[in-house]
């Protein structure tokens, strides 16, 4: 199954009090069969009801001051399990949760305030490889798509690329406003659509960014660009776009990649889906380092990771 989805999300009356959150999203894919319903806090032996917890100072603890953390852990190794036995490459888990959080959780405090990190299932999947949505995010990326590029298209794509790395480079590049090669070029993108796979990202059925990628013999793949019109960041387009790719090219076994070593944001970004720094490389053209990340993907069902 290619998804595991928080089961509070897919109907199930699993939360803290016996409640659920259902989404008609979720619930569907479960009934399709698309996505394997899982709650690492009944699975590592806590019941319903039960007391609430919050993570504070790397333990997990409940409203009544009792230390849960190892039932969270159990609970984690459980659905870490479930998820090879299943070969799920992703999953989709519920906001904020001290097991399911992905992005941010609760303070610890039990007052309401979020502060950002991963609950303990969530960062025992990302260790192990998935690829991990909120609940939020995992909806609003619902309408992102990945094609080849059409002939009509390349004007609107450099005129995408253009807006996006300037905007990004002005906010976060010391050494002004700029782009890699051709990133304003229309012949630069006939030419790289020639030598590599030049898609076009869409949300909402419009043109929302660009990505152009390169194929190796040897099974690995180079993602040259990516690229995310500025005022559609924020919303999980790219995320959604690596999850999508590594779909698409499912027979590529690494992809790497590289960032400019002050793009610190995109290092996190990259980071995040289970990208690792590898090297550093000293670009003249550029006049700055570019960090180097890669990622082994998750192999098929039956051929585990050791
Ligand atoms: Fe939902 Fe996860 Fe909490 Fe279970 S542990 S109730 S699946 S958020």
């Amino acid at each position: 199954m290619k998804y595991l989805v928080s089961a509070c999300l897919a109907g199930e009356s699993c939360r803290y009090d016996g409640t659920h959150c259902a989404d008609p999203l979720y619930v569907d894919m479960k009934n399709r069969g698309e996505a394997l319903p899982v709650c690492p806090e009944l699975l590592g032996g806590l019941g319903i009801p039960r007391s609430p917890c919050e993570i504070r100072n790397g333990r997990v603890i409940s409203i009544d001051g009792d230390d849960r953390t190892e039932a969270f852990m159990k609970g984690a190794e459980h659905t870490v399990r479930l998820a090879r036995e299943e070969g799920a490459v992703c999953a989709v888990l519920k906001n904020n949760s001290p097991s399911c959080g992905f992005g941010s959780v609760y303070d610890g405090t039990f007052t309401g305030k979020l502060v950002p990190g991963l609950g303990v299932a969530a960062e025992a999947l990302s260790r192990e490889g998935l690829f991990l949505f909120n609940d939020t995010g995992f909806t609003a990326a619902q309408t992102v798509r990945l094609r080849k590029i059409r002939e009509k298209e390349y004007d609107r794509l450099v005129a995408v690329s253009t807006e996006s790395f300037l905007s990004d480079s002005l906010t976060h590049s010391p050494c002004g406003a700029g782009g890699p090669e051709g990133f304003d070029s229309v012949e630069w993108h006939r030419e790289a659509s020639g030598r590599g796979r030049l898609l076009v990202i869409t949300y909402n059925n419009e043109l929302a960014g660009g990505l152009f990628v390169t194929l190796k013999p040897d099974k690995t793949g180079w993602i040259n660009r990516i690229f995310v019109r500025s005022d559609l960041r924020g919303k999980g387009i790219g995320r959604r776009v690596f999850f999508l790719l590594e779909q698409k090219y499912s027979s590529i076994r690494e992809w790497g990649l590289d960032t400019p070593d002050w793009a610190h944001h995109n290092q996190r970004f990259y980071e995040s889906m289970g990208y690792k720094k590898t090297r550093e490389i000293y670009s003249k053209e550029a006049g700055f380092y570019l960090v180097v990340l890669k990622k082994r993907c998750i192999l098929p069902k039956g051929k585990l990771k050791s």
